[in-house]
């Protein structure tokens, strides 16, 4: 069998990538390993209302609520407010999300294998297991888009030490929420990480965790609950490993390409890994086309991502600078930020998706000057 683009990984990355390589014109497959799209779901569905907008996802009969702030705990409890009366975010039912991905790709003649995974890949040869038989594909690109924990990534010799993940464990509960705001909280329940609670609506919510990956995610949910006193009724749950290492500076070798999560384009801060995923696909998506109509280097890939990466390698160093932190640094730090009036500032010039857009006006900001030591270090 002969394909002209193989992607591994049917999530929303995979996907987009398909989808925008099939507009163009091209012959392009996709595996996936797991029998149904979407399934299991391991997310929060949380995005941002622009990034859904500006990169086109098809989110149209997926948004489960409208968020208009944040709440950010730090660990003794001292908390940030930012309320942007307007909605700034949307919570998703990320397997409907999926599934639209899934229609959008196959309308422009993209073909989903299902049950179907790849086990190895050399040069033009991709090998997969189909329903427990062993087949053999021709590919002229390959695309990694399987993951957190992507084969491809490793068939690429590109291997990943520990602490560039957490695990994650997520129940989704009743209770009494606050629609329209999420709440993040810090502290050393979450070592590495943070507990969030988006709600889906007044009375259901997705309660979740991340924490390094020697923790036990699920007991530190439960050590989280017990703590904040927070009293819910558990619907069911799920688990997952987040991405939070520094963007690739190879993520394309050879006739390969990782995106998504298996490229590291997830936001180190909060995890989130939708819209970045969506980006890099367009990007994967624009510079395959190039290198097959216009035989441009598919390693100009890595080139491509650069306006990407910067907002991810900003995104990283907040996430190392806040995991050098201790509890009473963290609170110390909340109380500077409160009196500098960071919740203003932030509800003005604040940016889920793009840091970068905002950091310069952060250190420009006399009013912000005296968090300029922790701001130095954060960047360094
Ligand atoms: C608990 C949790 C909460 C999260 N909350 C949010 C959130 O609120 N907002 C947000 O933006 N992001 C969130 N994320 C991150 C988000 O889910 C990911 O960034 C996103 O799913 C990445 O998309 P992807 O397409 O790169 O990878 P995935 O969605 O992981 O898709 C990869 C696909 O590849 C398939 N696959 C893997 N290996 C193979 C193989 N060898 N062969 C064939 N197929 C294979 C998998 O089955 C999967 O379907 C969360 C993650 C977790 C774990």
């Amino acid at each position: 069998m002969n394909t002209t683009i193989t992607i591994a990984g049917a999530g929303p990355a995979g996907l987009t990538t398909a989808r925008h390589l099939a507009e163009e014109g091209w012959q392009v497959t996709v595996l996936e390993e797991h029998k149904k799209i979407g399934k299991p779901m391991q997310c929060a569905g949380l995005i941002s209302k622009a990034g859904a907008v500006i990169n086109k996802l098809p989110v149209q009969d997926c948004i489960l609520n409208e968020i208009q702030g944040a709440r950010i705990f730090a660990p003794n409890g001292e908390k940030l407010f930012l309320h942007k009366y307007e909605t700034v975010a949307l919570v998703l039912d990320r397997e409907k999300l999926d599934l639209n991905c899934l229609k959008e790709a196959e309308k422009h003649g993209v073909e989903v294998r299902t049950n179907c995974k790849l086990i190895d890949a050399r040069t033009d040869t991709v090998f997969l297991q189909q329903d427990e038989r062993g087949e053999m594909l021709k590919t002229k690109i390959l695309v990694g888009a399987d993951g957190a924990n992507s084969k491809v990534r490793s068939i690429l010799g590109l291997r990943m030490p520990s602490e560039n993940f957490v695990n994650s464990f997520q129940i989704r509960a009743k209770g009494r929420f606050e629609k329209e705001f999420v709440e993040l909280h810090l502290g050393n329940f979450a070592k590495g990480f943070f507990a969030w609670v988006v709600p889906e609506s007044r009375d259901t919510a997705r309660i979740g965790i991340g924490t390094s990956v020697q923790e036990n995610a699920q007991q530190a949910l439960d050590k989280f609950l017990k703590e904040k006193n927070i009293s819910v009724q558990k619907i069911e749950h799920t688990a997952g490993v987040i991405p939070i290492g520094q963007p690739l500076k190879e993520a394309c070798k050879g006739n390969a390409l990782l995106v998504g999560d298996a490229g590291f384009h997830a936001k180190a801060t909060t995890g989130g890994g939708i819209v970045t995923g969506s980006i890099a696909a367009r990007i994967a998506a624009e510079t395959i086309t190039e290198h097959l109509r216009n035989k441009k280097p598919l390693k100009n890939f890595d080139k491509n991502l650069a306006g990407l990466n910067k907002d991810l390698l900003l995104h990283w160093k907040v996430r190392r600078f806040l995991n050098s932190q201790t509890d009473e640094q963290l609170n110390r730090l909340f109380e500077k930020m409160k009196k500098a009036k960071i919740e203003e500032f932030l509800e003005k010039h604040g940016n889920m998706d793009h840091p970068s857009l905002f950091a310069g006006k952060l250190l420009s900001n006399p009013k912000i000057w005296f968090l300029l030591p922790e701001a130095l270090k954060a960047l360094r």
